[in-house]
């Protein structure tokens, strides 16, 4: 399958972070009529992003209204691991950036919030940019592998595996028990985006990577989806390019 793709090679954080920058403020300064919708991601990968938007403030940062990814479920509203918190503090909160989307983590029966997401995308219009990690087992967002392609934002309980990658560092005392659900965006809804950069640091995502946009395009891959999608940006360090045919 022939495929279009922008790769940019980070070597080191620092140089992740300041070419993430780079990628996202090019985008958004292509949208100077209106104010773009973006999602952008949590966990470790992005963080060398938001440090280094932070550093450059915020009247670097072209006009954008944020829209969360994905949530864990059951997690108090101030839980300090709960993403939207997370995203405050790292990035909404000190450029002043708009929240427009969000999920409620309050309980874990969420269908009300989970209708208001799905018609406030349907009402608000596409996402304009879509900034995603990849996790160790492909997934994007929580849609695990085999969630259906044309999925919109749904429930979904943990795999073993994120799980397992995502509480390394969940100290139980201090946070309680690690979250069995979330909800996320579904890849219906991220292949809506104009744009989308996909973020992938370290080793232990090399071999994902490769699958995802050198093997077969399949909902057991959920990442894979992005050899059909158009304006795909790589931004991804040495590490994880280590198995990327070049
Ligand atoms: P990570 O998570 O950035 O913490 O590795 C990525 C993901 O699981 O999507």
């Amino acid at each position: 399958m022939s495929m279009h793709y922008k790769l940019f090679t980070a070597s080191d954080d620092t140089d992740f972070g300041k070419k993430a920058a780079d990628v996202l403020i090019d985008l958004l300064q292509k949208y100077s009529s209106r104010t773009p919708k973006v999602i952008l991601p949590t966990g470790n990968t992005p963080l060398p992003l938001y440090a280094e938007l932070r550093k450059r403030g915020a009247a670097a940062l072209p006009r954008m209204e944020y829209f969360q990814l994905d949530e864990y479920l059951g997690l108090a509203a101030d839980h300090p691991r709960l993403f939207l918190n997370e995203m405050k503090a790292n990035l909404l909160g000190p450029l002043g950036i708009p929240l427009r989307s969000a999920f409620s983590s309050a309980t874990k029966n969420n269908s009300g919030q989970l209708d208001a997401v799905g018609s406030k995308f349907s009402f608000f219009g596409h996402p304009d940019i879509a900034v995603i990690g990849i996790g160790p087992n492909g997934h994007v967002g929580f849609n695990e592998p085999n969630t259906k392609f044309d999925e919109g934002p749904h429930v979904v309980r943990l795999s073993r595996e994120t799980i397992q990658a995502n509480s390394k560092d969940w100290d139980v005392a201090k946070f309680g028990e690690f979250p069995e659900t979330a909800i996320t965006l579904g890849i219906k809804d991220l292949k809506q985006a104009q744009h989308t950069i996909l973020l992938v640091r370290g080793e232990a995502k090399a071999c994902i990577l490769a699958k995802a946009f050198h093997g077969d395009v399949t909902e057991k891959v959920p990442a894979s989806y992005l050899q059909q999608q158009r304006n795909v940006t790589i931004v991804a360090d040495r590490a994880a390019l280590s198995a990327f045919p070049s």
